[in-house]
């Protein structure tokens, strides 16, 4: 979809922090992470809410958040899907938060990559 920011990031349109891709799925640092490596792993195919997306595709967008949170060393973390406005979903194309809990002596532990 033309105007939606996540379909530009996946055409290369906007620049981002990519972690993974697949012919499915993409995944790639948040802009203002929660804490570091904080990501979203989003499905290609371009729908706002989680109705409009293939199963085949939401699963495979589960198994790359697994992996994502893997790869950045995350062992406690959330995964957060805000679906509709009232649910505070900001970006209109379907997207999953893989955020990571740091440790208490970590702090927020913002700031990517890890120095
Ligand atoms: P939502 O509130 O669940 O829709 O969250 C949207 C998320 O997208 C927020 O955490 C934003 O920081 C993130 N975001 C928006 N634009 C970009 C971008 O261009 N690159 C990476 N993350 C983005």
């Amino acid at each position: 979809m033309a105007a939606c920011i996540f379909c530009k990031i996946i055409k290369g349109d906007i620049p981002s922090m990519k972690l993974f891709e697949s012919d499915k799925t993409l995944a790639f640092l948040d802009i203002m992470p929660l804490s570091k490596g904080h990501s979203l792993i989003i499905p290609k195919h371009h729908g706002a809410k989680l109705t409009d997306i293939p199963d085949d595709q939401l699963a495979e967008v589960l198994a790359v958040t697994k992996k994502i949170a893997a790869a950045v060393g995350a062992e406690n973390y959330n995964i957060l899907q805000n679906n509709g406005r009232l649910a505070h979903q900001e970006v209109d194309h379907v997207h999953f938060h893989m955020i990571p809990k740091p440790n208490e002596s970590e702090g927020l532990g913002i700031g990517w990559p890890a120095t």
